[in-house]
C-alpha cells in the first residue's frame, strides 16, 4: 500500500484526504480511515523554482502535482519532473510527504 491516509464514507463510499466529521458528498457522519492504493492520474503539474525551505532548493526546481487517486480523492504531491497531465502515476510517501512517480 501507499501509506497515503484517506477517509472513506461508510454510506456512499466517497473518499477524501483531509479530516472532517461529515462526508463532503452526502453529509453522512462517522467516516472511516482508509489507505489509498497509490495509483492515480496527474490532474495538474508544475515546477517550483523558488523553494519555501532551503533544504527543498534544488537546481532546476522540483515538481508538484495534483493527482486524482483511483479512489477519487485529489491530493497534492511532490512529483517527478516532466510528468504530463493525464499521465498515470504511483503516489508513495517519501520523507513523510506524498510523491508522484511514473507508474
Ligand atoms: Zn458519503
Amino acid at each position: 500500500m501507499s501509506g497515503i491516509a484517506l477517509l472513506k464514507c461508510r454510506t456512499c463510499g466517497h473518499h477524501w484526504q483531509f479530516s472532517r466529521a461529515t462526508c463532503p458528498a452526502c453529509a453522512a457522519i462517522d467516516p472511516q480511515p482508509a489507505e489509498a492504493s497509490g495509483s492515480g492520474t496527474v490532474w495538474s503539474v508544475t515546477t517550483v523554482h523558488r523553494a519555501p525551505l532551503p533544504e527543498w532548493d534544488v537546481p532546476g526546481g522540483y515538481g508538484i502535482a495534483l493527482v486524482t487517486l483511483d479512489e477519487g480523492a485529489r491530493i497534492m504531491c511532490r512529483a517527478d519532473k516532466g510528468l504530463a497531465i493525464g499521465e498515470r502515476v504511483v503516489v508513495t510517501l517519501r520523507d513523510g510527504l506524498p510523491h508522484a512517480a511514473r507508474s
